[in-house]
């Protein structure tokens, strides 16, 4: 699941995964899980966290690796916010061979939607990086470095656009289309 922060990945991907009965693994909830029990990866994450930075790559993909190497993951899964740049990608396919991800899903969104929509979540769930300025430096690096992600996916044939503009159920009805498609 590919797509600007607030575009509804994590909540999209839920459901869908839920749907289709594979786990859903969000690297962003890891991490933060990681930083709640304060361990070492969380001790190391953590300002990158706040500052809305990415996690240095060898971090995550450490995780990610162990992770898609677990018993569940055996017949599929639905991976949300990995990879975040050209070289996750590259290791992923290192690590698993290039089927490692049959199809990336890139929900769009209008940009200025997404500041709104994450000011909002901010207040409802307090995360500590859903304020304005992380907000923003949390857009530039994903223009710089997550969206060269959908050149890489489209070049390759794996990418499907679905309107992320809607209400949940819409939005999710359009992801089913596209994965039955
Ligand atoms: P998310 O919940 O996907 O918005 O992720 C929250 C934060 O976790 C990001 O702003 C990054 O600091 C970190 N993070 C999550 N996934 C990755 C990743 N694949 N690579 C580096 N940092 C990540």
């Amino acid at each position: 699941m590919l797509g600007p922060p607030g575009a509804g990945k994590g909540t999209q991907a839920e459901r869908l995964a839920r749907a289709i009965g594979i786990p859903h693994l969000s690297t962003g909830d890891m991490l933060r899980t990681n930083v709640a029990n304060d361990t070492d990866l969380g001790r190391q994450a953590k300002a990158f966290m706040e500052a809305g930075d990415l996690v240095p790559d060898e971090l995550v993909t450490a995780m990610v690796i162990d992770r898609l190497a677990q018993d569940d993951a055996a017949c599929g899964y639905l991976l949300d916010g990995y990879p975040r740049n050209p070289a996750q990608a590259q290791s992923l396919v290192d690590a698993f061979g290039e089927e490692v991800l049959e199809l990336a899903l890139l929900l769009e969104v209008d940009p200025d939607e997404l500041v709104q929509r994450l000011v909002l979540r901010g207040q409802e769930q307090g995360r500590s990086d859903d304020t304005e300025a992380v907000i923003r430096n949390r857009l530039a690096v994903y223009e710089e470095q997550t969206a060269p992600l959908v050149e890489y996916y489209e070049s390759a044939g794996r990418l499907a656009r679905v309107e992320g503009l809607g209400t949940i159920p819409e939005i999710f009805g359009r992801l089913i289309e596209v994965l039955a498609a």
